[in-house]
């Protein structure tokens, strides 16, 4: 492959004008312009959006459901027709089987408590991946624990693969799901979904998609992908934290006993017996956060006015030019090089530890996460104890990649 032509990026996607609609990108860090290359942890908002959660404080705010009032009928108009915006958004067909959560861990939770403790028993198994986020290994482990049920974990290669031949090997008539992540928050790897879901399907197995890094960064079509669940949090698709979207095929939900207790998921009440709500408003117990689901729905709007195949064309143009001039600098590693990747890089460099990259590109003006990701078992895997990792966005330009390697540079004359 010859090096990237800069002006694909600003014919295809113009990532500095859309930056211009961020207003946290024009701050500063360390009295240098922020580089933000941490929108896998979490992504900025457009100035829209905050826009959109202010106007819903200042003139539209009151609890939904349940007010028979004007200003409750409007609030609850607003957030209901957010569910029709992340139906449209994933191409879901049926508006009842979107569930508000608070985020990605929240709605695992809510799954492996309400399909596990309905269909899971002793015996059976869970199939997960090496590559997965702690939110969807421990609530899994958690009811494994509790229930006598086993996990099983699918391999991963050196470039950060799944081995779908040990997947498909691990599914039998024990297992009672597949929960696997879309897009690994560490390597970078996007799944085989659509196959990974077929070949459980053929043998009933329902799967599980942690789409916390996959929905913000391409188009994500649940009809094609025909997975079970499907899961994502506002605050990487450019909304705002507390809210977040289970999917769910609705022969499931409607089978699954409710997450949580509470107002709004009933029928009837009686001390002698409770009946629930139809679904989606059967594992919605409580208040939500309806400014933050409201502000969510703006966030997609605005993603898709830009367009998610264009984003995602976007991304793949910034790794692979900052992949090129990352491994031109002796001594660094890349970690997950699989040919199907999303906009992250996870690297180190010898002699330097990664919370010390981090801290030096911090000076720099350059965000970039250091750690273990909430994926320890992945850094078990490449045996090493942490990375740095820098993640794209739509508002990520090549002079970011620029200033990133730069600063690489620095940090590591520094160290050497
Ligand atoms: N899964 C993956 C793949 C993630 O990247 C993250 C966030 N880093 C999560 C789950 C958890 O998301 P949240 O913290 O929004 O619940």
């Amino acid at each position: 492959m010859g090096k990237i032509d800069r002006e694909v990026v600003t014919v295809d996607l113009d990532a500095e004008s859309i930056k211009k609609d961020f207003p946290i990108l024009s701050n500063s860090e360390n009295n240098k312009s922020l580089v933000y290359l941490d929108s896998g942890a979490s992504a900025q908002m457009p100035r829209l959006v905050i826009d959109r959660i202010n106007h819903y404080h200042q003139h539209e705010h009151a609890n939904i459901h349940r007010g028979v009032y004007d200003l409750s009928e409007q609030a609850t108009i607003s957030y209901e027709s957010v569910r029709s915006t992340v139906a449209r958004f994933l191409n879901v067909a049926d508006t009842s089987e979107v569930i508000f959560t608070k985020g990605t861990t929240h709605a695992i939770n809510l799954v492996a408590h309400a399909f596990g403790r309905t269909f899971v028993r002793a015996g059976d198994e869970i199939v997960i991946s090496h590559m997965e986020h702690h939110s969807n290994i421990v609530p899994w482990q958690q009811l494994c624990e509790e229930v006598g049920a086993t996990l099983k974990i699918i391999p991963i290669s050196d470039i950060g693969e799944l081995d779908m031949e040990a997947y498909g090997r691990l599914l039998s008539e024990r297992t009672k799901i597949v929960a696997v992540t879309h897009v690994s928050n560490v390597l970078g790897t996007i799944n085989p979904i659509k196959e990974m879901v077929a070949l459980a399907h053929s043998k009933d197995i329902p799967v599980l998609v942690d789409g916390a890094q996959g929905a913000p960064h391409m188009k994500v079509d649940i009809q094609d992908l025909d997975c079970d669940f499907y899961i994502f949090s506002g605050h990487k698709v450019c909304g705002p934290t507390g809210i977040g979207i289970l999917y769910g095929k609705r022969n499931w939900l409607e089978r699954m006993n409710p997450y949580e207790g509470g107002g709004d998921m009933i029928l009837s009440v009686t001390f002698e017996k409770t009946t629930y709500a139809e679904i989606p408003a059967k594992f919605e117990a409580g208040t939500p956060p309806i400014a933050s689901a409201i502000g969510l729905g703006e966030a997609i709007k605005y993603l898709e006015a830009i367009g998610l195949e264009r984003i995602e064309k976007h991304e793949k143009v910034l790794t692979r030019y900052a992949t090129e001039a990352l491994t031109e600098i002796n001594g660094l590693t890349v970690y997950g090089t699989a040919p199907n990747k999303a906009g992250v890089i996870s690297f180190g460099v010898k002699g330097v530890h990664p919370h010390d990259m981090g801290t030096l590109l911090s000076d720099d003006g350059v965000a970039v996460r250091a750690g273990h990701h909430c994926a320890q078992p992945v850094m078990q895997r490449f045996k090493v104890p942490a990375t740095t990792r820098a993640s794209f966005y739509l508002y990520n330009t090549l002079e970011d990649i620029d200033r990133l390697v730069s600063s690489v540079r620095n940090a590591k004359k520094i160290f050497s």
